[in-house]
């Protein structure tokens, strides 16, 4: 993390500015009259993109949320690798890792077929393949996710925070240039009730969940299952002789139905989710009167002959869920080339499955990522509005996914373990290989954005062929030149909206006349065609839209940084500092040289173009400019 840049400031650094350091607004604010984002719900999808936009910076938003304040217990607790290393961008992954309970392997156990009333042990496996990523998968509770956001959202400049008790009623779609109109109720306040406000916004963001009101104004319908699978889920603190109770476990019994048991934080609490009966169309399981003694009663048959004897109950709930998706993100029709979309929707609004992979919380999140970054892009008039219309095509193809895996899963999960009385029932066995088969699925890593403007074409992968285009950036181990420190490459994309320009330098000397890296960088830093020159402001520093990094191919003590180009250690600020953190170098006492790692031609270089999301979006060769500009003139607007 870089500060100090424009002048020496005491206190903690990650608080942007002064006002951000003061206690947050007041809850009974109105809400503002007019905005450049309204984001109608505060779960973690919404806050995501809340968080996104604070720390990007330069456009007004408004989060208004129902609730009458912050989540505190309950909803899902799955974070996915993938998931962490978005929060790495946020800067909190650490905390989330030092908090949570850490998923390392994952047990199987089905009935004994030697005593059928009993369950055991069928098997063990590692939960997460080695090298996948650089962060754990854990378990921690949603509402400390969210806290973890407002947190950003607080310490950003704007000091952004929801508004709680504001139940969006109405919502009148924009017509033209004219901004959308959205009419709140206020709930929850007896003293303000029946009292309505308006917020226009030029973009409007549904982040209202499975029974989203925008989806409904959109015209919008949620397709797929007519009837909802019902779900008994609690948080507990018991005293058992279940063995694995420390382990993320898939317990299928021989008759009493099937459970997971997810260990969580601080080493005794757990969960456990008890699947119930299948709904009808219009039915909600709420109407089933199905209280915590009955699912505490449902485990215990589920877990015998083991014991629980539950103390505490610190959350529990029932709730349905369908596998259903919606079939557009935003308020374009298929055939529209010609508008640019202005309400959206995102997370749960736009798809719900079943929580037995955990993927909820994590695929809604990174909607939320998916179109923060481009929303600011757009705002900020960075980008063309052309790259909102990638945000329902990409997420829409990852969520179509995700259900038809989930669909495939849940059914698998349910299904009777097979015996010679039900041959037609799921070899746990072969739950246990498809539930490891599909490893890289569920910690999100297997993402793949298709070619757009956003996404280049494969011409060049052969150059860096870990680096996967359309992919996330798998990071890998560096030292940094200046000062020794080994780390991890990734971790310099942040959330900050700008694009990293990762330069895999050729053989040669940084400073030999003529090097591949001196030469692209000459040209990146003074050609009129070059990103940087054409999109970046008076005023900026050079790495303000498009952030250059190397790596060379030489060990750190053999190179220094006033060798290498005036590019990669850059005057920045109103003092002119130099920035000495552009520059890595491989690092193979600390788990492989990252050139092997990721398969980067050592003879040629290559680039790799990265996206604020931490997609790879391009993967080009170091004489590539030509293509480096035009790919960048495809969607980011010069400076005029
Ligand atoms: P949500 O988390 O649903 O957030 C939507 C937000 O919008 C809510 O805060 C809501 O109050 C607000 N909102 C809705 N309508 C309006 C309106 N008209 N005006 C203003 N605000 C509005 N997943 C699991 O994996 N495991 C679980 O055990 C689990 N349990 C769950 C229990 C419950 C009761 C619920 C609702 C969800 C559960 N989920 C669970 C699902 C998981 O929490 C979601 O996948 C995830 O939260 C999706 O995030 P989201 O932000 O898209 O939607």
């Amino acid at each position: 993390m870089q500060f100090h840049l424009n002048g020496f400031r005491p206190g903690d650094p990650t608080i942007a500015s002064a006002e951000a350091a003061l206690p947050p607004r007041a809850p009974d604010r109105p809400l503002p009259a007019e905005v450049d984002v309204l984001i109608v719900g505060a779960g973690p999808t919404g806050l995501t993109l809340a968080a996104q936009l604070a720390r990007i910076g330069g456009v007004t938003v408004c989060v208004a949320e129902q609730k009458d304040g912050p989540l505190l217990v309950g909803q899902a607790d799955g974070i996915a690798c993938r998931t962490m290393e978005m929060f790495g961008a946020f800067g909190f992954a650490d905390d989330i890792a030092r908090e949570a309970y850490h998923v390392n392997e994952t047990v199987f156990w089905k009935p004994d077929p030697d005593a059928p009333g009993r369950i055991r042990r069928s098997g063990r496996i590692q939960d997460v393949e080695d090298g996948l990523s650089e962060h754990p998968h854990v378990i921690l509770n949603q509402a400390r996710v969210h806290d973890r956001f407002l947190q950003v959202m607080q310490r950003s400049a704007s000091t952004l925070a929801p508004d709680y008790g504001r139940r969006l009623v109405d919502l009148r779609l924009p017509v033209g240039d004219e901004p959308a109109v959205a009419r709140f109720e206020r709930v929850g306040d007896e003293s303000a009730a029946g009292a309505t406000e308006t917020v226009r916004a030029r973009y409007v963001v549904g982040c209202d969940g499975a029974r989203s009101a925008v989806r409904g104004f959109m015209g919008r319908t949620l397709a797929g299952d007519a009837a909802n699978q019902s779900w008994g889920v609690m948080d507990v603190l018991a005293v058992t002789d279940f063995p694995d109770i420390r382990f993320k476990a898939v317990v299928h019994s021989a008759s009493a139905g099937n459970l997971l048991v997810i260990p969580r934080e601080g080493g005794y609490l757990f969960r456990l989710y008890i699947e119930l009966d299948e709904l009808d169309a219009d039915e909600r399981v709420a109407n089933r009167n199905i209280t915590v003694d009955r699912l505490i009663d449902a485990a215990r048959h589920i877990l015998s002959p083991y014991t629980l004897d539950v103390k505490e109950v610190a959350w529990w709930s029932v709730y349905e869920i369908g596998q259903r998706l919606c079939d557009r993100y935003d308020d374009l029709e298929a055939d529209d080339d010609v508008r640019e979309p202005r309400v959206f929707i995102a997370g749960d609004a736009c798809h719900t499955h079943s929580p037995k992979a955990g993927q909820g919380m994590n695929v809604s999140m990174r909607d939320g990522f998916n179109l923060g970054w481009k929303l600011a892009a757009v705002l900020r008039g960075r980008a063309r509005p052309d790259v909102l219309r990638t945000y329902s095509a990409e997420r829409h193809a990852v969520a179509k996914r995700l259900i038809d895996f989930d669909r495939e899963f849940a059914a698998m999960f349910s299904a009777n373990p097979r015996t010679e009385d039900d041959p037609d029932g799921v070899d746990p066995a072969e739950f246990q290989r498809y539930f490891q088969q599909h490893g890289r699925f569920t910690a999100g890593t297997e993402t793949r954005y298709a070619p757009s403007l956003l996404v280049g074409d494969g011409t060049f992968q052969h150059l860096a062929k870990g680096f996967e285009i359309g992919t996330r950036f798998h990071s890998a181990p560096v030292r940094r030149v200046a000062d020794a420190l080994a780390m991890h490459l990734g971790h310099v994309v942040e959330a900050d909206g700008r694009w990293r320009l990762f330069v895999f330098a050729d053989e040669a000397a940084p400073d030999a006349p003529g090097s591949a890296l001196a030469t692209l960088c000459e040209r990146l830093t003074t050609d009129a065609r070059s990103p940087l020159v054409r999109s970046t402001r008076d005023g900026e520093d050079i790495d303000a839209v498009v952030d250059v990094r190397a790596i060379v191919q030489q060990r750190h003590d053999e190179v220094t940084i006033p060798e290498m180009p005036p590019l990669l250690r850059p005057a920045k600020g109103r003092y002119g500092l130099l920035d000495h953190e552009k520059v890595f170098c491989p690092d193979p006492r600390t788990g492989g040289d990252v050139f092997d790692l990721r398969g980067i031609d050592r003879t040629t270089g290559a680039m790799v173009v990265v996206r604020p999301d931490q997609h790879v979006a391009h993967v080009l060769p170091l004489d590539g400019f030509d293509a480096l500009a035009d790919f960048f003139a495809g969607f980011l607007l010069p400076v005029r």
